[in-house]
This record gives C-alpha cells, sequence and structure tokens, in this order.
C-alpha cells in the first residue's frame, strides 16, 4: 500500500509522483491531521490553509 504523503508547497496528500496541484516533488510523510475540501471559496480552513482546489489536505507538516 502507498504510503500517504503531504506536498511540502500546498499541503495536498497525494499518490501520484509529484504533487498534481503544483507539480513540486517535496512532500512529508510525517504530516499531522488531514482535512476534505470540497468547496475551497467557501470554507474558512482552506482560506487559512491557502487551498483553492478540492482534496485531501494535511492541517499540519
Ligand atoms: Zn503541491
Amino acid at each position: 500500500m502507498a504510503k500517504d504523503k503531504a506536498c511540502k508547497t500546498c499541503k495536498l496528500i497525494y499518490y501520484e509522483a509529484s504533487c498534481p496541484n503544483c507539480g513540486k516533488k517535496e512532500v512529508s510523510e510525517t504530516f499531522k491531521g488531514r482535512v476534505e475540501i470540497i468547496n475551497p471559496e467557501k470554507s474558512i480552513l482552506a482560506k487559512e490553509l491557502k487551498i483553492n482546489k478540492n482534496g485531501f489536505y494535511a492541517i499540519k507538516l
């Protein structure tokens, strides 16, 4: 099973070779907490984490 990893740049949790959000490859495997962002334009949390796309994100890297 693939290990969970989170993008160090945008905090997206993903399984691909590079981040589908920002294309970066630097990841953290020791992130804490995860949150699903569904409506980033309506979510206060998304604004706080500077997220503008749907997906699962790490809260703390
Ligand atoms: Zn990213």
